[in-house]
C-alpha cells in the first residue's frame, strides 16, 4: 500500500502505517531524529518519524510575544515544551557551531575534568561538514582563535554584522579584542529566503529562512517518499521481544487512538528529557530499569552550559529592531593570562522578549531594561556529574536533580564578559548572578565501556542490538559552545552506519 506523506495525519487511517515494516523508526524529530531521518530517507531507505508535537504554521504570531519561545503552545501540563516537528530547533538561534577539537579529550577546568570521548574530532570532522551543508552555515575561517580544523570551508560567507552591531565590534577590536562571527544557519545566500530580521533566536521562522531542523532536513527528506511523518503523535513504549534481545514494536497514541508500529530497528531522539523518560517507561521483566539501563546510567551525567545574560545598556535609549545575534568572543575558551583553566564563551543573543521568562510583576521593568539592552549571553561548561540527573518518580512523573557546577570558571567569565562591555562603552551592565542550565546534554551518554556509558560510538544501545539513541543526550560533555551542530553531525555519522548494516 502507498501512502501520502504528509505533515498531519489526521483523518487518515492510522492502522495503514501498522501495516508497513519500516527500516528505522525514529522517535523525535529534534535536531537528532530529524537530520538522522534526512539521511536515512534520501539514501533510500523507508524511515516513519514519529513526533509528539505540531508542525508550527507559518502565520503572523511566530514573530509576536505570544509566539516568542514557544508560549502559545504552552499548556498547564507542559508548561516549557519544544515538542514541535523540528523539536527546539524551531526556535533556536541557529548559532551552529563545532566543538573544539579539545572538547573531545578530557579537559582540565578549575572545579574537576571533562571527559575524554570515545570518538576524536577527525572523526567527526567529515559530518560536522556535511551538516554544515546541509543547514547553509555561514562562517569564517579566519577570525576566531579556537576555530578547529575544516576539511572543507564554511559553505557560505559569514554574516555581515548591522551598522549598530559593527560599531560594537569596531570597539571591542580597538580594545584588543578577538572578536568573530558566529557560525550562522540562516539562508542569506544566493535566492534567499531569510529577510534578516530581529525575530529569530527565540521564535519560528515564518518565512522558513532560519534553518532549522524542519526547513533543513525533515522537509526535504519528505520529498523523497521515504519518509512518512507522523505529527501530534506520541510514542508511549518501545516493546521488547521475549528474551529482551530487540525491540519488535513501539506503540504510538495520537489523540485517542493508539496505534502499534514496527521496523528493524528504533531510534530514540526525544531530547535530553524525553528519551530517558521513554526508555524508563518501557521497562519489562528482561529490563526491569528500563530499556537500555543495564549500567543505570540512564537519565546520569546531565550536563550541558552554565550560561546567564548581560544586559548592556544603551543610555535610555531603545536598541533599534535587528538581527543582533552575530558576533561573539572566543578567545577566553581555554582560559586567560590570570586564570590558566577552561573558561567559556561569550556571545550575542538575539533580540528575545526575555522579560517574558520573569513573574509578571517585574515583566514591565525587564522589558523596559531589555528593550533598551544589548543582550549577550556568556556562557561555561557544566562538568558531567553522576548526581546531575532525569528520573522518573514511583508517580511516573519525570524530574530533573540538578546542582550547577564549574562556578569559579562561570564567575571569572562573567567578571571578564562585564569588563569588557564596559569598556566598550556600556557603562552600566547587569547580570544575574545564579546561571541557568542551557544547552542541557548528556542523559544517555556515549562511550566505550558499557559499564559506564548507555551507547556505543554509533549511538547503539550497548544492551539492545536494534536500539539507538540519537539527540543531545548522547554528548558526554558539552565544551562551551553551542552544541546543536554536534548533534546533527553525529546523526548524520549515524546514518551512514545505520545505511552500511
Ligand atoms: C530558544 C532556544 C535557542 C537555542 N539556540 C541554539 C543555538 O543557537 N545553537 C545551538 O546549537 N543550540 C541552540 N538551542 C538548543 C538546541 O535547539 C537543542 O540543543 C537541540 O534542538 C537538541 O536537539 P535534540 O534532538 O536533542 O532534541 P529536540 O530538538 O528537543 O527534539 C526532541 C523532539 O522529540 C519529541 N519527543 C520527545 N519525546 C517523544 C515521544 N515520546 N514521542 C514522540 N515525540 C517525542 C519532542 O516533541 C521534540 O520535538 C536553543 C534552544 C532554545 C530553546
Amino acid at each position: 500500500m502507498i501512502l501520502k506523506n504528509k505533515l498531519d495525519i489526521s483523518g487518515q487511517n492510522l492502522d495503514a502505517y501498522s501495516r508497513i515494516k519500516y527500516d528505522v523508526v525514529i522517535i523525535g524529530s529534534g535536531a537528532g531524529g530529524g537530520t538522522l531521518a534526512y539521511a536515512l530517507a534520501t539514501k533510500g531507505m523507508r524511515v516513519l518519524l514519529v513526533e509528539r508535537g505540531i508542525s508550527i504554521p507559518k502565520e503572523d504570531d511566530n514573530w509576536t510575544e505570544k509566539g516568542a519561545l514557544g508560549n502559545k503552545y504552552r499548556t498547564r501540563k507542559n508548561p516549557i515544551n519544544h515538542f514541535y516537528v523540528g523539536g527546539a530547533t524551531k526556535l533556536y538561534g541557529a548559532a551552529l557551531y563545532r566543538l573544539r577539537a579539545q572538547d573531545f579529550v578530557s579537559t582540565s577546568h578549575s572545579n574537576g575534568a571533562s571527559p575524554l570521548w570515545p570518538i576524536s574530532y577527525d572523526e567527526l570532522e567529515p559530518y560536522y561538514c556535511k551538516a554544515e551543508q546541509l543547514y547553509r552555515v555561514h562562517g569564517s575561517l579566519d577570525e576566531d582563535p579556537t576555530e578547529p580544523f575544516h576539511s572543507m570551508p564554511y559553505p557560505y560567507n559569514p554574516i555581515s554584522h548591522e551598522p549598530f552591531i559593527q560599531t560594537i565590534v569596531d570597539k571591542l577590536k580597538q580594545n584588543g579584542h578577538k572578536v568573530s562571527s558566529i557560525p550562522r544557519g540562516i539562508d542569506v545566500g544566493p535566492n534567499r529566503t531569510c529577510i534578516f530580521c530581529s525575530t529569530c533566536d527565540g521564535y519560528a521562522c515564518k518565512v522558513h529562512g532560519k534553518m532549522d531542523t524542519e526547513v533543513a532536513a525533515i522537509l526535504p527528506a519528505l520529498q523523497t517518499g521515504n519518509l512518512d511523518l507522523v505529527s501530534e503523535a506520541e510514542c508511549l513504549r518501545l516493546t521488547t521481544n521475549s528474551s529482551g534481545t530487540k525491540i519488535i514494536e513501539a506503540d504510538i497514541r495520537q489523540r485517542s487512538q493508539v496505534f502499534k508500529v514496527t521496523g528493524h530497528s528504533f531510534v530514540v531522539s526525544g531530547g535530553v528529557k524525553g528519551s530517558p523518560q521513554l526508555l524508563f517507561k518501557s521497562k519489562c521483566s528482561s529490563h526491569p530499569n528500563g530499556l537500555a539501563n543495564s549500567s543505570g546510567l540512564v537519565g546520569r551525567y546531565l550536563c550541558g552550559h552554565n550560561a546567564q545574560l548581560l544586559f548592556c545598556l544603551n543610555g535610555l535609549t531603545k536598541i533599534p529592531k535587528l538581527h543582533q545575534k552575530t558576533f561573539a568572543l572566543n578567545e577566553f575558551y581555554h582560559g586567560s593570562a590570570t586564570f590558566p583553566a577552561a573558561l567559556g564563551v561569550i556571545q550575542a543573543a538575539g533580540q528575545i522578549p526575555v522579560w517574558m521568562g520573569f513573574n509578571r510583576l517585574v515583566q514591565p521593568l525587564m522589558r523596559m531594561l531589555a528593550s533598551r539592552s544589548l543582550l549577550v549571553f556568556f556562557m561555561n561548561e557544566v562538568l558531567p556529574s553522576y548526581e546531575n540527573r532525569i528520573f522518573l518518580e514511583e508517580n511516573g512523573n519525570l524530574k530533573t536533580s540538578f546542582t550547577p557546577n564549574n562556578l569559579e570558571s562561570f564567575y571569572e567569565l562573567r567578571k571578564i564578559a562585564i569588563n569588557l562591555f564596559k569598556n566598550a562603552g556600556f557603562p552600566i551592565v547587569l547580570s544575574r548572578k545564579q546561571p541557568l542550565l542551557w544547552h542541557p546534554v548528556g542523559t544517555c551518554r556515549f562511550g566505550r565501556d558499557p559499564q559506564n556509558s548507555v551507547l556505543d560510538q554509533w549511538c547503539r544501545t550497548h544492551d539492545i542490538d536494534n536500539l539507538y539513541v540519537v539527540d543531545g543526550s548522547f554528548l558526554p560533555s558539552a565544551g562551551a559552545v553551542n552544541t546543536a551542530l554536534t548533534v546533527m553531525a553525529q546523526a548524520l555519522r549515524v546514518g551512514e552506519h545505520l545505511l552500511s548494516k
